[in-house]
């Protein structure tokens, strides 16, 4: 549920190794003006699908771009990613940021609510207000969550989902946010080419490496958590505002 397709070194070389291993791809954006390129990933048949994007890290130099979000939106079925960070390097810049989110918040419910990739790094305090604030913008999915245990169970009570990926199942403190998320909430990711793993990109089928890690946390069998996972698939495409 969040892969940057469009930044590994050959996208398309990739997008069709993806294609032939049968997964499907959420393919997020970190910008409105890399989405109709990244769109030409999907191939048409494949089961990669493209989300319109604005990365809080670039929402500063890239506010121009807010009118082309609007113009993209109606032909995007998924959004991300979009979110805050609160790290200090982008302290100077929080302000655009909080601007920007709030902006393609707005212009989601206006759509009629979209599923959402949500980034939340060093802020998910701020990021759960302003889902809060929006309740309409469709539906949360809170990537490679790190927030403390009373924003979770509040971003839980309002609703988000969780994709979770490789780089998070093996640490303690991504390991002990698993296992408060209730089991019917949680989706897998990558966050490739960002996120590693063994000192390797993570590529967009390395997502079932979180499996054996889950199966070890619930202390069920691998095969059970394969079913949970396809069957939350499953309940969010199901449930996704534009469902396919
Ligand atoms: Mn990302």
């Amino acid at each position: 549920m969040h892969c940057h397709l469009d930044l590994y070194p050959d996208p398309f070389g990739v997008a069709r190794q993806c294609e032939n291993k049968g997964i499907y791809v959420l393919s997020v954006t970190t910008t409105p003006q890399a989405w109709s390129g990244t769109k030409k990933l999907e191939n048409n048949n494949s089961k990669i699908r493209t989300a319109l994007g604005f990365h809080p890290q670039l929402a500063h130099e890239r506010i121009r771009e807010l009118e082309l979000f609007d113009a993209i939106l109606p032909k995007a079925k998924y959004v991300g990613e979009i979110g805050l960070d609160g790290g200090k390097e982008y302290k100077e810049t929080f302000k655009a940021q909080l601007d920007v989110f709030r902006y393609v918040l707005k212009s989601i419910r206006n759509a009629g609510g979209r599923i959402m990739s949500i980034h939340s790094r060093l802020n998910a305090g701020g990021v759960l207000s302003q889902l809060e604030k929006h309740p309409d913008a469709g539906i949360p999915i809170l990537h490679w969550f790190t927030g403390n245990k009373l924003e979770l169970k509040n971003a839980i009570d309002i609703g988000c989902w969780f994709s979770i990926g490789p780089a998070m199942v093996k640490t303690k403190s991504g390991q002990a946010v698993i296992s408060e998320i209730p089991r019917n909430r949680i989706l897998t990711e990558t966050d490739g080419p960002f996120a590693r793993h063994r000192g390797q990109p993570l590529m967009p089928w390395d997502a079932g490496l979180v499996v054996p890690q889950l199966a070890k946390l619930w202390d069920i069998p691998i095969l059970e958590v394969e079913n949970i996972l396809q069957e939350n698939f499953r309940m969010l495409i199901s449930q996704g505002v534009n469902a396919e």
